[in-house]
């Protein structure tokens, strides 16, 4: 079975990669940009499983894509195609020359305060990005099924009468991010009903662990425990507001959690994922302190304030659950101790 995952540099995907490498009778295929930063691949590159077959751009011009690939694809490896989900044709020449029986669309401009600071370029490449994506496997008129990663920041401003979060709930976007990411729910909804594409959509509750983009909260403050740790600065963490409030749960189990999406969720459908356990981000800072011996003082930085913030979001998953079997295993300590430890090995 061929798998391809757009976005595969990020932390998610870079985490389901490992996953599926672990699982036998799977060919993967990942998408990634010339500049995109290789890290969070590094340790499939030490391993010697990852293999650079080309981009989308030279394989549409060779003759016969799939010769092509079968000379260039490795077993057992991560397969990359250089490839921008912006570019229609690029993504056109990506899915023909794969041909994926299943798709992550994980691929996104994925940071909520970097969508108002540019509002225009997220709703550009989450929103046109996957247009490309469905209008490709369309064209091709291959029938995959297509997993579409939405997020909890769909439902934005909630009632507390509310919570937890049904997949029913009405959608309240609070940034362009969540706007984007319900417009990427519904074009799955709509080439669903309108061409049969079977898109499954998840929307994910917060979920961290290590490679977790610096910018992010969990990161950001376990980033700052290990530079002040390492002398790197002074003992002062940063951070935004800790009343805010979150659902958080570990990457590894989201990996897993969107495999089982494939395997038993039903195309048209949309599924919570989340632990359904809120903690505050004061409550988050102060478990990380716990796992240091520096002494650090935490000041609020107003500046790390969003203009809108969603304010508490917690999952009702019982729809995924019940339909994969799913349940959180890690618990929080053990990602944000992993977090750690990831900082503290690449500051
Ligand atoms: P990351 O920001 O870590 O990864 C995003 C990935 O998208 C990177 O590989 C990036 O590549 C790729 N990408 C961005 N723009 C393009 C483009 N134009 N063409 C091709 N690839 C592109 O995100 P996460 O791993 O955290 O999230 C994965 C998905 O899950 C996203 O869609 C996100 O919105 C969604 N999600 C995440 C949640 C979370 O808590 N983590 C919660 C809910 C949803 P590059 O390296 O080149 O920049």
């Amino acid at each position: 079975m061929r798998i391809l995952i757009t976005g595969v540099t990020g932390m998610t995907g870079s985490h389901l990669a490992e996953y599926l490498l672990r699982m036998e009778g799977l060919e993967v295929f990942a998408t990634y940009r010339w500049r995109s930063r290789m890290e969070n691949l590094e340790q499939l590159k030490k391993a010697g499983r990852l293999s650079i077959i080309g981009d989308s751009g030279t394989m549409a011009i060779a003759s016969d894509s799939e010769s092509v690939l079968s000379d260039r694809i490795q077993a057992a490896s991560l397969n990359l195609v250089e490839a921008d989900i912006t570019d229609p044709f690029s993504m056109k020449h990506t899915i023909a020359a794969v041909k994926p029986d299943r798709i992550f669309h994980l691929a996104a401009q994925s940071y909520v305060p970097g969508s108002w600071s540019a509002p225009a370029e997220t709703l550009n490449r989450n929103i046109l990005g996957q247009v490309n994506l469905l209008e490709a496997v369309r064209e091709t008129r291959l029938d995959p099924l297509i997993h579409i990663a939405g997020s909890s920041e769909e439902y934005g401003y909630v009632l507390p009468e509310e919570l937890p979060l049904k997949e029913t709930n009405p959608l309240r976007p609070l940034s362009p991010y969540g706007v984007s990411k319900v417009a990427q729910d519904m074009l799955a909804y709509q080439y669903f009903m309108s061409y049969g594409l079977k898109t499954i959509v998840t929307r994910g509750f917060n979920h961290e662990g290590p490679r977790r983009g610096e910018v992010f909260v969990t990161s950001n403050v376990a980033k700052q425990i290990a530079e002040i740790e390492k002398g790197l600065k002074p003992p002062v963490l940063y951070i935004g507001d800790p009343a805010s409030k979150r659902d958080w749960s570990d990457v590894r189990d989201f990996a897993r959690a969107y495999w089982l999406a494939m395997e038993r969720c039903v195309p048209g459908e949309v599924y919570n994922i989340g632990s359904g356990v809120v903690r505050e981000v004061g409550e988050m800072v102060d478990m990380l302190l716990t796992m240091t011996d520096s002494q650090i003082e935490v000041k609020m930085d107003p500046s790390r304030l969003r203009p809108s913030d969603a304010r508490v979001l917690i999952a009702d998953a019982t729809k995924f659950k019940n339909a994969t079997g799913w349940e959180p295993q890690i618990p929080f300590e053990k990602t944000l101790r992993d977090l750690l430890d990831y900082w503290r090995e690449s500051v």
